[in-house]
């Protein structure tokens, strides 16, 4: 349906395309179609296709489309995939990995971002997530385990539980920093006999906040 986003939309997925590198095609489809605008404060909606994280409420942000988009590129979904996602915030990162993905069980242990989160997802008619009010950084042992793990919020170290709850083959992507600001994208991937890891760079996402994150 038409909303009159197309045209912001259609080049912020080229810039993801041409600029970032992005190459998952079913990544390029759904940001091409999901509404991005309705995850932001009214306020700032005009601006919710820009190259940057933008604010939400409760002193957090929504990530950049660029972010969005390499961290689901970096899960290498399969179609029937149980995901677990960390720090839910605004919802949309939820709804990109609910287009493409199985199973969405996602976590936000702020209450009202919680709440908004799950009523966008609710509009948007999807029926195979499932989000609760929690600290994220305990995983969610009962529907463990996971194909893949999405952490949106930055930790001093990886959490255990979330290893735990990883299939074999299964692949945990997670910024991890000494500080609440810097952090680098790691991927972790459950091998037969241990755990591999990635190094994809810096990043910067608000901190991970909890158990097995910063107290
Ligand atoms: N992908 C989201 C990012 C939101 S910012 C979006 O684009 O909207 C990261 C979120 O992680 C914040 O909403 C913050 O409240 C949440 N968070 C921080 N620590 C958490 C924890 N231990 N468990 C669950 N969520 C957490």
């Amino acid at each position: 349906m038409a909303d009159g986003y197309e045209i912001l939309r259609e080049n912020m997925v080229k810039r993801l395309r041409d600029h970032y590198g992005i190459r998952d095609l079913r990544v390029l489809e759904v940001m091409n179609r999901l509404p991005r605008h309705i995850f932001v404060p009214e306020a700032i909606k005009h601006q919710a296709y820009k190259d940057n994280a933008l604010p939400i409420a409760s002193n957090q942000t929504i990530s950049q489309p660029y972010i969005v988009a390499r961290m689901t590129e970096l899960l290498e979904l399969a179609p029937a995939a149980r995901i677990l996602e960390i720090g839910a915030g605004s919802g949309y990162q939820t709804a990109v990995l609910a287009s493409i993905a199985g199973q969405i069980f996602a976590i936000e242990r702020i209450p009202n971002l919680a709440a908004d989160a799950q009523d966008r997802i609710q509009r948007l008619g999807f029926h195979n997530v499932k989000l609760r009010c929690a600290d994220g950084t305990n995983g969610w042992d009962v529907y463990a385990p996971f194909d893949g793990i999405l952490v949106a919020a930055g930790s001093p170290e990886i959490p255990q539980p979330l290893l735990r709850q990883l299939k074999p083959g299964g692949r945990l992507v997670i910024p991890i920093g000494p500080d609440h600001k810097t952090q680098n994208l790691i991927r972790v991937t459950r091998a037969p006999n241990g755990y591999q890891t990635e190094d994809f760079g810096p990043c910067s996402f608000v901190p991970l906040i909890g158990e097995h994150g910063w107290k």
